[in-house]
């Protein structure tokens, strides 16, 4: 049968989803589609997500965002990883950065150069992996600048992703949406039209009776989840039991007196606590497990742990970490908080917006017959879902820690065979276990696991074929690369004040 062609295009929300998904269709397929968005302010935005992964920087491209003007307009700063703190056991601190450790010498990985010398057949090099991390001597020193690889080295040089405020964010995107066509309307949806013998969505009902109609919907309406949700009942894989955190309580406090290049992520009793710093405040949150914290005692752990004045009271919010059975189901796919949440420990959720969004794209459908496009996208976002979840599960799994009830419970809970597989596969070789699509790569894998306590028995075999001085003279030269490139770079502050100073002055209460 012939189904009518999609002309229309209706996105329900406007947090950092709707508007993310609103920019990418205007700039893809702008000239196919009427787009409009509904939003509502007395509802309003779920407010954080600040803290983002080097995806970013493609949808920046697609998007034909200038670096420079972006920052500016979100008050934002350059990311080159996340510092975790307490999470292996207390007192341990590691820095999981976007980009390689050391140097990878043809097929073989940096690491398992390092482990042969720590093993060491004459002198055992004492040095950390990190200590061979220009991710990890810039942000030390608090230094950023772009570098795409050292001097004249095969090295690479420093990836990185930015922070930003999440309020600026979605009006700027909406600024650029509303610059490609893109309708907004502000109004609470009350009801939903759906076909009688398709099921369908025709249409939403907003307070006041407007109807808006549409051909495809997408839902972004966050946790609410109004249409996949509520509407066509899409239920709900509850991974609490692998990654037990269900509420956030998020404080501003003032600017950092040293604008580091990091997010810092510190283990707390019954959860974590994390710092973006942005040039003109610094966001902070405490995620905790309600069944191992009350919200009073939470609420006191996040301000303790503030680095800087609070600039407000902090602001609960609740969450269920998992995924809904389906993406798309009938005309409606949703994108964001709608579709599922893994929480942020590294910072995936804004990346998970964007790969749903360019893939419904490559796969939009022309008509209303989309069967075979709706199959493979809901296969391709489930497994994605399930590789990012494994790799959360392990930074809780993964510990020595024992000192509290939330701790042991993670340390000991059931873990699903693929992570089991993959900290067994490094700790008997060094070896990385992930599917070729992780988004992911072997360097995240690695600096997760040794910096969360695990130390392989072995290493590559390949490993070998450098003698043993000339591996330490590799080692050596390595560190006398990073230092000198680290010295020449301009302090993250300098670097931001000089080429992306944010629009408004900083809060005088920094
Ligand atoms: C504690 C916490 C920390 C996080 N930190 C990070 C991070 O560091 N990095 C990261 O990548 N992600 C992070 N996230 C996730 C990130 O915040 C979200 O992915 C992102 O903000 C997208 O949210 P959203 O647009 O899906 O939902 P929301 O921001 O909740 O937006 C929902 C929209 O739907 C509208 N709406 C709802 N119901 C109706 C209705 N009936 N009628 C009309 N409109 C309606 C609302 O008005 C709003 O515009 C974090 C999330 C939490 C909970």
């Amino acid at each position: 049968m012939d189904r009518p062609q999609i002309k229309k295009l209706v996105i329900v929300g406007g947090g950092t989803a709707g508007w993310i998904t609103a920019a990418a269709f205007a700039r893809l397929l702008g000239q196919r589609l009427e787009i409009e968005l509904v939003e509502s302010e007395a509802i309003g935005t779920v407010g954080v997500g600040e803290a983002t992964i080097p995806q970013i920087i493609r949808l920046n491209a697609i998007l034909g965002l200038d670096e420079h003007e972006f920052l500016k307009a979100t008050s934002g700063t350059f990311k080159l990883g996340i510092e975790f703190v307490d999470w292996g056991r207390l007192g341990s601190k590691y820095l999981h950065t976007f980009g390689d450790t050391g140097m990878n010498l043809g097929n073989v990985a940096f690491h398992h150069y390092w482990r042969r010398s720590c093993m060491g057949e004459a002198a055992p090099d004492p040095r950390g992996l990190w200590d061979y991390s220009l991710h990890l001597a810039a942000a030390d020193a608090a230094r950023f600048g772009k570098m795409d690889k050292v001097g004249n080295t095969a090295m690479t040089g420093l990836a990185y992703a930015y922070h930003f405020d999440a309020s600026r964010y979605a009006l700027f995107l909406r600024a650029y949406s509303e610059a490609r066509g893109v309708t907004r309307t502000e109004g609470i949806v009350e009801s939903v039209q759906r076909d009688g013998a398709s099921g369908d969505i025709r249409s939403i009902t907003l307070g006041g009776g407007r109807q808006v109609a549409g051909d495809f919907f997408i839902d972004c309406t966050g946790f609410r989840a109004l249409l996949l949700g509520q509407e066509l009942g899409v239920g709900y894989e509850d991974w609490s039991k692998w990654l037990p955190c269900d509420r956030a309580l998020a404080v501003p406090s003032a600017r950092l007196p040293t604008l580091v290049p990091y997010t810092r992520a510190t283990a707390k009793r019954a959860g974590w606590q994390w710092r973006i710093p942005l040039q003109h405040r610094t966001g902070n949150g405490h995620v905790y497990s309600s069944g191992f914290i009350s919200d009073g005692d939470a609420a006191d752990t996040l301000m303790a742990g503030l680095d800087t004045k609070a600039l407000g009271d902090p602001r609960p919010i609740r969450f269920t970490t998992g995924r809904r059975h389906a993406f798309w189901s009938h005309n409606c796919a949703a994108i964001g908080l709608s579709s599922g949440f893994l929480e942020p420990l590294e910072s995936t959720s804004i990346h998970l917006i964007q790969s749903h969004v360019s893939r419904l794209i490559q796969l939009f459908p022309r008509s209303g017959d989309a069967a075979a496009m709706r199959d493979e996208y809901n296969r391709r976002c489930a497994a994605e879902f399930g590789q990012i979840r494994d790799f959360l599960i392990l930074h809780y799994h993964q510990t020595a820690r024992e000192d509290s009830e939330f701790w042991r419970y993670c340390k000991n809970m059931d873990v699903p065979d693929s992570v089991t597989h993959k900290r067994e596969l490094f700790a008997a070789s060094g070896r990385v276990g992930r599917d070729a699509d992780d988004l992911f790569r072997d360097a995240s894998w690695v600096q997760v696991m040794i910096g969360q306590g695990i130390m392989p028995a072995d290493y590559d075999p390949m490993a070998d074929q450098m003698s043993a001085p000339q591996l330490a003279e590799f080692l050596a030269n390595l560190r006398t690369l990073i230092d000198r490139s680290v010295s020449g770079l301009p302090t993250h502050a300098d670097y931001l004040a000089r080429h992306c100073a944010a629009a408004e002055p900083v809060d005088a209460a920094a």
